[in-house]
């Protein structure tokens, strides 16, 4: 038996969030690789890996199978959080897609919720989506990661139920779901990096927009108003 799994840097990073003794569901699991190996590394963590394409699926069984986890590691085909029942889990990974993704399968579950306590998403793109949904929905965001890894920029956003303390502030509470309320708290090189980027990304998009010969300007009135927000983030970043 192979009892080893080599896990990229970002998912041994969302795999650091799950607790010991878990029982979990990593929601669109494709290889299930991240249960696996939680699963080897926790002899008392228990995971559901789903899938809602029959290729991913199979292959989750595969790993499962080749690491002999059968009885710790359950692969269900399905749509979401549709392969739960309530109560079935008490943590919960959704990683690798983009945000308005995750915050439809989060919204479109949550009669499965009640026992979830805890929440650790990765979107790969649109993590405001998500912020909005934790907000919206009783998860307070207790932990935010950013990493870089083989010229990605990712994001690890980690919400628990009903936690007392709010990490957000009335008034700045668009600029925070944007940004994210806790990196905002230590811009790391990698955020300004990340907000650089966005930076062009964006002037590009309102160049374009204002080019078009019907002009939406509310959009651009918007667009406009995220690019403030960029461009006073990243002076203040770079003072610190
Ligand atoms: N979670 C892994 C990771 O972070 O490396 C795999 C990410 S992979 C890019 C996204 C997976 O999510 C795909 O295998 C896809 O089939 C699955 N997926 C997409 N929508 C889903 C849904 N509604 N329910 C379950 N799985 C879904």
């Amino acid at each position: 038996m192979n009892n080893t799994i080599k896990l990229s840097e970002r998912l041994r990073t969302v795999a650091t969030f799950i607790t010991e003794g878990a029982v979990f569901a990593d929601i669109g699991s494709d290889h299930a690789y991240l249960p696996c190996y939680v699963c080897l590394n926790d002899g008392n963590a228990h995971a559901i890996a789903g899938e809602v394409k029959e290729g991913p699926f199979k292959s989750a069984l595969e790993t499962v199978n080749k690491h002999e986890l059968a009885a710790r590691v359950e692969v269900r085909l399905g749509d979401g959080l549709h392969i739960l029942h309530d109560g079935e889990v008490n943590q919960l990974v959704i990683a690798g897609m983009g945000g308005s993704l995750i915050r439809s399968i989060l919204e479109d579950g949550k009669d499965r919720l009640s026992g979830v306590q805890r929440i650790i998403t990765q979107p790969n793109v649109n993590e405001r989506n998500v912020r909005k949904w934790f907000y919206e929905n009783n998860y307070t965001i207790i932990c935010e990661k950013i990493l870089e890894e083989s010229g990605h920029i990712y994001e690890i956003i980690v919400a628990d139920k009903q936690v007392d303390k709010s990490p957000y502030t009335a008034e700045l509470l668009q600029e925070q779901l944007l940004f994210g309320p806790l990196l905002l708290e230590h811009k790391t090189e990698t955020f300004i990096k990340k907000w650089k980027k966005e930076l062009s990304k964006r002037i590009r998009v309102i160049d374009e927009m204002k080019k078009a010969k019907e002009q939406n300007q509310n959009k651009i009135s918007e667009f406009e108003k995220e690019l403030s927000w960029v461009q006073e983030v990243l002076k203040n970043g770079s003072e610190q």
